[in-house]
């Protein structure tokens, strides 16, 4: 055996030895996620992309597949076509949302991470809100995980997501009520991560996801957005590409 085999093989061993530990670790860190990557291992039935507990009603199921084929054609219009391929966990029981969201006030949740998992609960089987979801993974599967992770702030993402959300009380209109006519819109720029932008009450958190749709909708061009994602490719940070 010569020594770059055996040097091939420790690293073989080392990283087969250290897979455990790590997936361990990861849920521990992120239990919900952990667990979302994992459904194809977990009691959920599936038909094609889409999981659901075997107790949820045939029609449900149906309704859900038929809202999501209907977001995916409105999401992929935006971007010119389509490059992600999410797997829908479909939670009609409460007990199974809180299994699977790490926010269970909220009617669905993106995770990405090797690949791309929505969960939603009833509330969520929405066309908007399933849009607005998947709009999230279309932007991950084109920048990939550092870039979502740590160089795109919050407020875009959202922001971005938005233009494909078209819930009338997230509009310019409820906004203008907001804000006196766009006078006393909150700055948005400062929201960059998670954290940041879900913090406060239910109120202060819708008027940032308006204010993101909002300023992103001033700035998109299809072409801009081509651009950005260009440049964060590259290896450029987000606000030289955003302000170009
Ligand atoms: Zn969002």
């Amino acid at each position: 055996m010569t020594i770059v085999t055996k040097r091939m093989l420790r690293t073989l061993v080392i990283f087969l030895a250290l897979l455990p530990i790590t997936a361990f670790a990861h849920f521990i860190l992120f239990p919900y996620e952990t667990k979302s990557m994992l459904i194809d291992f977990s009691s959920f039935k599936k038909e094609g992309r889409l999981y659901f507990n075997q107790e949820t009603k045939k029609s449900c199921i149906d309704n859900t597949a038929s809202l999501i084929d209907s977001a995916s054609a409105r999401v992929s219009r935006f971007w010119n076509g389509k490059l992600a391929d999410p797997k829908f966990i479909y939670c009609e029981r409460d007990a199974d949302f809180r299994n699977y969201c790490a926010n269970p006030g909220s009617p669905a949740v993106t995770y990405c991470k090797m690949g791309t998992y929505i969960v939603l609960n009833k509330e969520g089987a929405d066309l908007d809100i399933i849009a607005h979801e998947i709009s999230h993974a279309e932007l991950y599967t084109r920048v990939g995980f550092y870039t979502w992770t740590f160089v795109i702030p919050d407020w875009f993402k959202h922001g971005l997501a938005m233009q494909n959300d078209y819930r009338c009380y997230y509009s310019t209109d409820t906004l203008i009520a907001r804000t006196d006519h766009l006078k006393n819109m909150p700055d948005i720029t400062r929201f960059k991560t998670g954290a940041q932008f879900y913090i406060g009450t239910t109120e202060q958190i819708m008027l940032r996801y308006m204010t993101a749709k909002y300023v992103v909708g001033q700035w998109y061009s299809r072409e801009k957005l081509n651009m950005l994602i260009d440049g964060l490719n590259s290896g450029k940070s987000f606000d030289e590409v955003f302000h170009k």
